[in-house]
């Protein structure tokens, strides 16, 4: 089959690489000239170095994803840091550490082990797990996090050392908004599972050369399998079929004509799609939401399929978004932080809106520099102050929080990357769509489908695998 697949994105590639192996030939489209969509490689015009558009982690319970590393044949222990789970703050007053032993004995040894939480916090979070277990991971349909919480008399420490700042880096989503359900899902396959599960795993390269970079040279596992990647391609006319002609000239005749927009005249639309003008037998959304549904817009409604298609972009049209921004400052000389990764205390009053610091120089192969990566999630009330205000209270909320390290080393350059929209607002009640949509050949993937997962990387890889399994089910159909 001749499948085109709209967005270079961790699904959309998911998705290439999937079908490649299955013996499909596989056009990629990509707007952008880099690869990797939200979890891409940018160069910096500040730093004049290559830096990812925002630091992202992932968890060892991204299984589907070092899968598909693995797939591409790339040397995981290399390219990855994987450490345990260690939740600690610059400051030192908290820290949460999973040690390695057998499930659930590691949450009962990081309780007891725990830093900085009293023995009533510490017994409301053995609670609120177990709670959890017993429920077997459900929670109340339509509750947002603080709800759960205060339904689980979680303390107010608690919730700011800890729940909190997990939430805001799961979702995206303040605990006011988030859906408890998708956080539930989160800590089921992460703390709920095996200390594995929760390994912090953080690539050593930038984002698009991690494995985004590599799919272009894979080698498919079927003999028909073929990737071509276009990038710099956007797609802006999609169109399904051609009345009375089959989309793609080499496949024999369409067995499934379907009605075109005119009900009266009922114009035969054969399976098939154009893509920029071009004929597939089937496409793959995996843009973003606002892109799909631009391009589902397009596309006729035949008489029967008027609600299920009206249902689709309702529900598209429901999506807000949120942003993440991430400050790089490139340091005269590195600074004295041994940990790859530690917390912030955000405290918006006091001018605090720094939640995570990375710093290169403990987990990159190459550093280009010594540099640190600040994190604000639901970042939108931090970017209304500008960039040179914003950057002089993070470097001021740094050497405050970061004492124990020695003085802040002096800020030769910074970068501030602003993704407006990061991350769908994952609220409950969001109704996400699937992978098949009310047109024959036209598909959906991408971390915003019905995954199960907030929008994460997991969530994507496993929505581009998801849309080639369906397409394989229609197929049959
Ligand atoms: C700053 C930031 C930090 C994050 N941190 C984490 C983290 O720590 N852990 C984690 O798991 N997740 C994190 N995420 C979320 C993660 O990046 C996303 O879930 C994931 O990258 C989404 O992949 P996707 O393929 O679904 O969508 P996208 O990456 O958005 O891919 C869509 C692609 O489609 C392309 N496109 C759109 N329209 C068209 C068109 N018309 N024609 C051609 N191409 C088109 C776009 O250019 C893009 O490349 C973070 C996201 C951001 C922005």
């Amino acid at each position: 089959m001749r499948l085109a697949i709209v967005g270079a994105g961790w699904a959309g590639l998911a998705a290439a690489v999937r079908a490649a192996d299955q013996g499909h030939d596989v056009t990629v489209f990509e707007a952008s000239h880099m690869l990797g969509g939200r979890a891409r490689a940018v160069e910096s015009p500040q730093l004049e170095h290559r830096i990812d558009n925002g630091q992202h982690i992932m968890l060892g319970a991204y299984a589907d994803t070092f899968a598909l590393m693995d797939r591409l044949g790339l040397d995981l222990a290399g390219t990855l840091q994987r450490t345990p789970l260690a939740l600690e703050s610059a400051d030192g007053g908290f820290r949460l550490a999973l040690p390695r032993l057998p499930a659930p004995w590691h949450l009962g040894g990081a309780l007891l082990a725990a830093r900085g939480l009293g023995a009533r916090d510490k017994l409301a979070l053995a609670r609120i797990f177990r709670a959890l277990q017993r429920n077997r991971w459900r929670v109340e349909a339509g509750t947002t996090v603080a709800r759960w919480l205060r339904q689980h008399r979680q303390g107010a420490r608690l919730q700011s050392l800890f729940w909190g700042p997990l939430c805001v880096a799961a979702l995206n989503t303040p605990v006011e908004q988030a859906c408890a359900q998708l956080f539930a899902n989160v800590l089921r396959d992460s703390l709920g599972a095996t200390p594995e599960a929760c390994d912090v795993v953080i690539s050593r390269a930038d984002l698009s050369s991690l494995w985004p970079d590599h799919v272009e040279q894979m080698q498919p596992a079927h003999p028909h399998g073929r990737i071509e990647i276009r990038r710099g391609q956007p797609v802006r006319h999609l169109e399904v079929g051609k009345p009375g002609v089959s989309a793609d000239m080499d496949a024999p005749p369409a067995a499934t004509p379907i009605s075109g927009r005119d009900g009266a005249s009922t114009i035969s639309i054969q399976p098939g799609v154009i893509v920029n003008g071009e004929s597939f037998d089937a496409v793959i959304l995996a843009t973003n939401v606002p892109s799909a549904r631009r391009l589902l817009a397009q596309l006729p409604v035949a008489p029967g399929q008027t609600p299920a298609c009206h249902t689709l972009m309702r529900r598209l049209s429901a999506f807000r978004f949120i942003p993440i921004a991430t400050v790089t400052l490139e340091l005269e000389h590195p600074w004295n932080m041994p940990a790859s990764m530690l917390q912030l205390h955000e405290n918006r009053a006091a001018g605090h809106y720094g939640q995570w610091v990375f710093n290169n120089v403990a987990f990159m192969a190459q550093p280009a520099a010594p540099m640190l990566h600040i994190v604000i999630s639901d970042a939108a009330q931090a970017l209304e102050m500008g960039e040179a205000e914003l950057v002089r209270r993070l470097q001021a909320q740094l050497a405050e929080q970061g004492r124990r390290f020695g003085p802040l080393p002096a800020v030769v350059k910074h970068e501030l990357i602003a993704e407006k929209r990061a991350t769908f607002a994952a609220v409950p009640g969001l109704e996400r769509p699937q992978p098949r949509t009310p047109w024959p050949g036209v598909l959906l993937a991408g971390d915003w489908t019905d995954t199960g997962y907030p929008a994460v990387l997991e969530g994507a890889v496993r929505s581009g695998q998801a849309a080639v399994a369906a397409l394989a089910c229609a197929d049959r159909t």
